[in-house]
């Protein structure tokens, strides 16, 4: 990492008094329209993609400047929420053809799913371009994209001081080795769920796992654990905090993605990591409780600053 000061002090407490102006989020990432198979039988299509999520989470707390690609058919309410939740869209590219399409089926277990199909539209010749104010800026967010994308936005940083916090998926572990390894030795925060920490190191034991990650790049790694909560790792030091109790899981996709947005946010209203997973944990419950962006769109301010108190309680008291 540069010379960054970020996480700031590491507080457990409260939101501080002082009202700051917070940092502009550089985020990168997916930008979708997605098919749903859900195991109630539920089903549909609905706006989606990891930067799609990230900024609905992020983007009522912190500044998102948007870096990606939409095709012209992309629905009228997934640019309205770019338009509502982005600060800065000079970076999202709209490009004659299709959006790119996933869709996904959810096994019983509500966790694993299968892709029913990826049509990459105007994805497939997606190259991120960075403007001057987003190469100059200290904080970045590479959501889940090729690692190659993700890489190619971390070539243009021309700031020193910069923090890299990092998302990824099981598909680039398996199909991509290369670009990830090289993505990894600059990226200073990892976000990872269980499974794919295994599948990365090679090895079930979280505690191997996690030095092997960190001996690859990245200092901090966050590993996401489902309804087990979170696990922060800095260096040789580890804190957890629990899941938000939700009362009925509806749908988990971009409950990675709206994690990211929390901490994201978190950061840069100047927290520190770990004020950020219970901000990342907090904002994913909202997101889970409803189909598709549902859930987010009913993430006011205040709720969120309830949830954010409930888990820090609950970490605390753990
Ligand atoms: P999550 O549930 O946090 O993994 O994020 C789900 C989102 O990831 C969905 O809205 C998809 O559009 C998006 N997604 C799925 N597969 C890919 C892929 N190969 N590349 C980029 N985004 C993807």
């Amino acid at each position: 990492m540069g010379n960054i000061h970020l996480p700031l002090e590491d507080t457990k407490s409260k939101l501080p008094a002082v009202e700051m102006k917070p940092q502009s989020i550089v985020a990168v990432g997916s930008i979708a329209v997605d098919w749903l198979e859900l195991p109630d039988g539920i089903e549909g299509e609905t706006v989606g993609g990891s930067l799609t999520y990230f900024t609905r989470s992020a983007g009522s707390a912190a500044p998102v400047n948007v870096v990606g690609i939409i095709g012209t058919d992309f629905p009228k309410e997934g640019a309205e929420l770019f338009e509502k939740y982005g600060e800065n869209l000079d970076d999202l590219q709209i490009k004659e053809g299709d959006s790119f399409r996933w869709g996904g089926r959810y096994h019983n277990n509500w966790e694993d799913r299968t892709t029913l199909y990826t049509e990459l539209g105007v994805f497939e010749t997606f190259n991120p371009l960075l403007g001057n104010e987003n190469r100059r800026s200290s904080l970045f967010y590479l959501g889940n994209i090729h690692p190659a994308l993700q890489l190619a936005v971390v070539e243009q940083i021309v700031s020193k001081q910069r923090l890299i916090v990092c998302d990824t998926m099981n598909l680039w572990i398996n199909t991509t080795r290369k670009e990830l390894d090289k993505l990894l030795s600059s990226v200073d925060v990892l976000l990872l769920n269980e499974s794919e920490a295994a599948l990365l190191t090679e090895t079930d034991d979280i505690a191997s796992s996690v030095d092997s990650i960190q001996n690859s790049g990245p200092e901090n790694v966050i590993i996401k654990r489902g309804g087990a909560g979170a696990t922060l790792f800095t260096g040789d030091d580890q804190t957890h905090v629990p899941v938000y109790p939700i009362e009925r899981l509806a749908d988990p996709t971009g409950a990675g993605d709206s994690f990211g947005g929390g901490f994201m946010a978190a950061l840069a209203n100047g927290h520190s990591f770990y004020e950020g997973i219970v901000w990342g944990t907090a904002t994913a419950s909202f997101c889970v409780e409803g189909f598709g962006l549902e859930g987010l769109e009913r993430m006011t301010s205040s709720l969120l600053e309830e949830r954010i108190e409930t888990v820090r309680t609950s970490a605390d008291l753990g």
